[in-house]
């Protein structure tokens, strides 16, 4: 017979880590009501070309594409940004701005499974619509560090860019956008060298080259320094100028906050996706070398999508990678503990009784799991025990008679009989 397993890539999520997930996803939540962003749900299935659209090469090619048996060319969503911003050019196109949008779910990408890199993995997702302004790129660096420390990470550290400075000189120099993005993917990759023998082939100056070169390597957590020196070696391409300042601007609000962020500035830093036209950014912790999350700017997107035009700025963070952090900083949950209690009926005729006093149990409040296996009281109790619940209602026929039960205290090993209206109170103590 077939043993049936998980497709390669995808997993199975026991109750320990659906809880931490589940867990993460309403910290999440409630870091959008916090900052006004209202949940949306979209589909994991979308049409293949708006995703593709501006994904880049690197998402692109991983992509979960099929025809559906309609025949239409779809896709599994690799991202939300794309979804949520076909809503903005659509449905919502008439929406005052700002329009602070909010959601959560699985995404889809063909990747190579490896740690942290999974082929379904779940993000919480924020765009802020309509609003060109430093103070919204601020905003969503804030919500990202709140989610960080309200989930209890410690030691996090923000990577920052922005594509405007790369992308500034490149334009200057006539580099053609299609060039721009190959050269952007190899520097998201790090692949440096590649990136530069791309900008030399494409014809552009030799200052250009050399600049470029110095860009890269321009990087540290000084801030004001480390933009002083991109800005002297911009100098003259005008666009790129404006970039550097408009990141100083973003920086200057993030700083007068009074909220100490840890950051890394690095001229030469792209990320994967095509749609970014600003501030970029990504979010780690020391014990793991792949990002919490990212993010950044992208004023084009609505328009290329047929509608207005609309400024936006935008972040996901992967909620597998955040649980991840926790496991390595050894965070725990801060949830409310709440009492767990086994009704056990001593004997066959008693089920419809044990029923009954669960049911009066949950109505209070209280989490109840029935005994279901017709075991008797002791094996009951040792399996109870063994799952750490805290106490055991025993229905039985000499108390009921009295209107009572036997309350078991499994943690200190203590029982009583108490009359069934009093265990509700007995129990949340
Ligand atoms: P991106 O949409 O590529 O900007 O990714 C945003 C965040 O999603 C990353 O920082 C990761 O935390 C998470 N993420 C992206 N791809 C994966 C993946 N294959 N597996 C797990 N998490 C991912």
């Amino acid at each position: 017979m077939t043993v049936f397993r998980t497709v390669r890539g995808m997993r199975d999520f026991l109750p320990e880590e659906a809880k931490m997930m589940k867990y993460i996803e309403g910290r999440a939540r409630r870091v959008a009501q916090l900052y006004g962003y209202k949940e949306i749900i979209t589909p994991v299935v979308e049409s293949y070309e708006l995703l593709a659209a501006k994904a880049g090469e690197e998402v692109r090619s991983r992509m979960y594409a099929f025809k559906d048996l309609g025949g239409r060319k779809v896709a599994l969503r690799p991202e939300f940004t794309a979804s949520v911003a076909r809503l903005v050019a659509t449905t919502l196109r008439n929406e005052p701005k700002p329009l602070r949008l909010f959601c959560v779910g699985s995404l889809y990408r063909y990747d190579e499974p490896q740690k942290g890199r999974f082929r379904e993995f779940w993000q919480s997702n924020y765009e802020l619509m309509g609003s060109s302004k430093p103070e919204g790129d601020a905003e969503i660096i804030m919500l990202t560090n709140s989610l960080m420390k309200s989930v209890g990470l410690k030691n996090c550290v923000f990577k920052v860019g922005h594509v405007g400075v790369l992308r500034g000189v490149l334009n200057q120099e006539n580099v053609e956008e299609k060039v721009q993005n190959e050269i952007m993917q190899l520097m998201d990759k790090k692949q440096y060298e590649d990136a530069l023998k791309i900008v030399e082939n494409a014809g552009t100056s030799e200052k250009c080259l050399v600049i470029l070169k110095k860009l890269v390597e321009i990087k540290g957590s000084k801030v004001s320094q480390v933009l002083r020196k991109m800005k002297r070696q911009v100098e003259g391409y005008g666009r790129a100028v404006d970039a550097v300042e408009n990141l100083r601007e973003i920086l200057k609000l993030v700083s007068e906050t009074g909220e100490k962020i840890d950051m890394v500035i690095e001229a030469g830093f792209a990320r994967g996706l095509e749609y970014y036209t600003g501030m970029i950014f990504e979010v780690y912790v020391p014990e793991m070398d792949i990002a919490l999350g990212g993010g950044g700017r992208y004023d084009r997107l609505i328009e290329l999508f047929g509608g207005e035009p609309t400024p936006a700025v935008g972040v996901a963070h992967g909620i597998d990678r955040i649980m991840m952090a926790m496991q390595k900083q050894k965070i725990p949950l801060r949830t409310e503990e709440e009492k767990t209690v086994m009704v056990i009926p001593v004997k066959e005729e008693l089920k419809g009784e044990a029923l009954k006093i669960s049911r009066m149990l949950r109505g209070s409040g209280i989490l109840v799991e029935v005994e279901v296996m017709g075991r008797r009281v002791t094996k009951a109790l040792e399996d109870a025990d063994r799952r750490k619940m805290d106490y055991a209602v025993i229905v039985g026929e000499r108390e009921l008679k009295e209107g009572a039960v036997v309350i078991r205290n499994l943690k200190r090993r203590e029982q009583k009989t108490v009359k069934i209206e009093r265990i509700v109170d007995m129990i949340k103590g």
